[in-house]
């Protein structure tokens, strides 16, 4: 494989999009970039991607001509009794979302390539931001997150990486890990892209049946809800996270793991809506066989 940074990454087909799979040919194809003078963007992704995927591509399109996406369902970030063994694999329309948002090439990697010596050999950890919400509710997924994103930016060496918003504690954790580990990048956060009806786009999505679908949309009307009351003068974090509880406990397709009003910068719990700092919900729920979490920022 060579991935020809001449070629216009517009002009690529699905099938002229190369896939690399070994970290050499990935960092050569970076090298040659870089070697015409352009500048290198990731995109991580698992795969199974979406129209907030291609957001994110089409952000670091932006900003940089040559957008390496790396698809890798990552082990490590999964529980014992979570769906990595499920969870969707469709490298082929990948290709194809990957050549119309003009990436440059596919990182795609084994594990064993990711792992050489086993899943635990070495790890980074952000404690300070990985006890909580989605940490607390699964152990060890921050760990993995920040190891294999570690990797990945070791692997690649961009300029600039991309994360969504979607989801928030994991862009708060890379962020976090970058500066304290003085990683050369700059991370740029990208909103959450919705469905017309709320729903935030989401790989685990595509596990819901019709009905499921149609119940899963309470997150966002929780979370728009909350967003309203605070608009109309709520300062109780309190009143609002009942506000978030009792929405989502009206459907009864869903499960509410969390409910939570935090600090958006430090995730810690708040009191009251009053200080200058920015605050956010975040939501998480079990709808038929999907976990799904959201969040939103809450007016000032
Ligand atoms: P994933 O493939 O689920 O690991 O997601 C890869 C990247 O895409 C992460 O930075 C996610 O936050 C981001 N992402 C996933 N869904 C969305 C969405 N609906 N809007 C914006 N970014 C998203």
């Amino acid at each position: 494989m060579a991935a020809d940074s001449a070629d216009p990454a517009s002009e690529r087909t699905p099938e002229s999009l190369p896939i690399c799979s070994a970290c050499a040919e990935v960092r050569r194809a970076v090298a040659s970039a870089r070697a015409a003078g352009q500048r290198v963007a990731l995109v991580p992704t698992m795969g199974a991607l979406h129209a907030g995927h291609e957001r994110l591509i089409e952000q670091a399109r932006r900003e940089a001509p040559f957008v390496v996406v790396s698809i890798f369902v990552n082990p490590t970030q999964f529980g014992p009794a979570e769906d990595f063994e499920r969870y969707p694999r469709t490298l082929d329309a990948d290709r194809g979302l990957c050549a119309r948002g003009g990436a440059a090439v596919i990182f795609a990697p084994a594990v064993a390539t990711m792992y050489p010596h086993g899943l635990d050999a070495t790890y980074v950890e952000v404690p300070a931001l990985s006890a909580v919400l989605e940490g607390a509710s699964r152990p060890g997924h921050f760990r993995g997150v920040a190891t294999v994103v570690l990797k990945l930016l070791n692997i690649v060496g961009p300029d600039l990486a991309f994360f969504g918003e979607k989801d928030y504690q994991q862009l708060r954790v890379i962020e976090r890990m970058v500066a304290d580990l003085v990683v050369p990048v700059t991370i740029r956060p990208v909103p959450i892209v919705r469905e017309p009806d709320g729903l935030a786009v989401s790989s685990r999505n595509r596990y819901l049946n019709g009905e499921e679908r149609q119940a899963a949309t309470v997150l966002s009307r929780a979370l728009g809800r909350a967003v309203g009351a605070v608009a109309a003068g709520e300062r109780s974090a309190d009143r609002v996270r009942q506000i978030l509880r009792q929405t989502v406990e009206s459907e009864v397709l869903a499960r509410l793991d969390y409910a939570e009003v935090a600090d958006a910068e430090t995730l810690e719990p708040l009191e009251r809506l009053e200080t200058p700092r920015r605050a956010i919900a975040l939501l998480a729920a079990r709808v038929g066989p999907a976990r799904l979490i959201d969040n939103m920022v809450l007016p000032s």
